[in-house]
């Protein structure tokens, strides 16, 4: 019996965009997606759940580095994050939803990684957002200034780029893209 590679899907985009929310419309509307869980070692947020992260020390997280357990890791805003290496049950693809510098090292690793980029409706819905989480005035001046440079290297990098203005309608052109990269796949 051949079992199928999984797909790697990246959703990638500024913070702000809905990312979040997009990947996990994805995986409840469909059950062939298994979602990887990041470590990090930010502080974990005031009604943040407990599984949002997988929240970690500094020295735990750089001793997984030692041991290559990452697909991919990087340094933002002062704290770590990375996908650790994905274990998805036989016949599901998987969902990484990370920035685009840990997006591009799974581009390097897996080229046929298939890189979606979301981008938010406008700055003001995107300060509204970043504002709305409780992250601290410094870290939201932080990502508004680097969206422009990510947007126009997401741009370049993506196979598709999509605009959160409609949930639904971005969940439903994901599903869409997703399903013709499995018949192409075979
Ligand atoms: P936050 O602190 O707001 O949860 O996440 C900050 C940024 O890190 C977001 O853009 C989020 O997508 C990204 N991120 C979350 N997990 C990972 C990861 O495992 N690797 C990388 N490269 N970025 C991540």
């Amino acid at each position: 019996m051949t079992v199928a590679v999984p797909l790697i899907i990246v959703v990638s985009g500024p913070g702000g965009a809905g990312k979040g929310t997009i990947v996990d419309e994805l995986v409840a509307r469909d059950e062939q997606l298994w979602l990887s869980r990041s470590w990090t070692t930010r502080k974990q947020r005031e009604g943040e759940s407990d599984d949002a992260y997988v929240f970690v020390d500094r020295d735990t997280f750089l001793q997984h580095i030692e041991q290559d357990g990452f697909l991919e890791w990087t340094e933002f805003l002062g704290n770590l994050y990375g996908s650790p290496m994905p274990t998805p049950e036989d016949g599901h693809d998987i969902v990484l939803e990370i920035e685009l510098h840990g997006a591009q090292q799974v581009k390097v690793r897996h080229p046929e990684a298939l890189l979606v980029f979301v981008q938010p409706p406008s700055r003001e819905e995107q300060r509204r957002r970043l504002q709305g989480r409780g992250d601290p005035d410094h870290h939201v001046v932080e990502r508004l200034r680097k969206a422009d440079d990510e947007e126009r290297l997401g741009a370049e990098l993506a196979d598709l780029v999509v605009v959160n203005d409609d949930i639904d309608r971005v969940v439903g052109e994901l599903l869409g893209f997703i399903g013709v990269a499995r018949q192409r796949q075979g």
